[in-house]
């Protein structure tokens, strides 16, 4: 079970960048099965620090077919120029899919759980996971990452979702 809840469009958090972690401490191991924990149940593929509150440079990445991965305090090396759009959701917009550019491919260096730290080179999804998550730690959505126009009806369409949603948690 995971103790961490996400946070949904519209709290401040996920609007601030996320600071350093200072120290990779050993309350790192349990704070990256929270995270991951947190990620599976909402049956998401990345969640980053700053959606669960946790206002520091961290995410985790779970995309099939590959291993979960932590990273701490990424710096990202080089992206590809060639670019790819794809769908993109996230799990503090939930219901809301649109098409976002992003660079193909990715290099990335980072820390993990343990403090050991560690470069990849990503491709694809996993490139666009890691960006998007990577984003998360500058205050950005991917909503940012689209026209005006696709975004107000994208908010539009997400208003309606969300005070659905609202209305039958009311119930008992
Ligand atoms: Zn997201």
């Amino acid at each position: 079970m995971s103790y961490m809840e996400i946070l949904t469009l519209g709290n401040e958090c996920l609007k601030q960048k996320a600071l350093p972690v200072e120290k990779i401490g050993p309350e790192y191991i349990k704070i990256a099965e929270d995270l991951l924990n947190a990620l599976y149940e909402g049956e998401g593929i990345g969640l980053a620090g700053p959606q669960v509150g946790l206002r520091e440079r961290i995410f985790a990445i779970h995309v099939q077919g590959d291993s979960p991965r932590i990273f701490i305090n990424p710096s990202i090396i080089e992206t590809s120029q060639e670019t790819e759009k794809f769908e993109e959701g996230c799990l503090s917009i939930p219901g809301t899919y649109t098409n976002v550019e992003r660079p193909r491919a990715v290099k990335v260096q980072a820390w993990n759980e343990k403090g050991k730290p560690f470069t990849i080179e990503a491709e694809g999804l996993v490139a666009r996971v890691i960006l998007h998550e990577y984003d998360h730690l500058e205050g950005i959505l991917f909503i940012d990452r689209i026209s005006e126009q696709k975004r107000n009806r994208l908010l539009e369409k997400y208003e309606k979702i969300a005070s659905k949603s609202k209305e039958s948690k009311k119930k008992p």
